[in-house]
């Protein structure tokens, strides 16, 4: 198995889970961009946001997302974040929301630049 978020999730690879259930899990990202920086993962293999269909999967991504803003005490604002494929710069091809927040996040996107 290659892909470093399963063997996360098969417990292969030592990570700061801060959720589990069933669908899910949360960990803090190795290189962390925000004071807080958690990934929401899905336990099952699943490329990029491109290929989610589950509703139910999707859903609960969503809710565990906003209970871990809540859990961290986010209420001055947090971003969530899906990198899905090349142009978006997607580094692990394994689904995952980068919930990001503790300061202010700046601009949604930098200005476009040349490529
Ligand atoms: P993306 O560019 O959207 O694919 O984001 C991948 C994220 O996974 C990056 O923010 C990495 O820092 C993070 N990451 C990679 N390996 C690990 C790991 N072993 N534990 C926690 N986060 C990781
Ligand atoms: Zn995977």
């Amino acid at each position: 198995m290659s892909c470093i978020f399963c063997r996360i999730a098969a417990g292969e690879i030592p990570s700061t889970k801060v959720h589990e259930d069933e669908l899910c899990f949360a960990i803090r990202d190795i290189k962390p961009q925000a004071p807080v920086h958690v990934l929401v993962i899905p336990k099952l293999h699943i490329a990029s946001l491109l290929e989610l269909e589950d509703e139910a999967l999707a859903g609960r991504l969503l809710s565990v997302a906003a209970r871990i803003a809540r859990a961290e005490k986010l209420e001055q604002g947090w971003r969530l974040i899906g990198n899905s494929r090349e142009h978006a710069g997607q580094e692990v091809a394994h689904l995952h929301l980068h919930v990001l927040g503790g300061r202010k996040l700046g601009r949604m996107l930098p200005p476009a630049g040349p490529g």
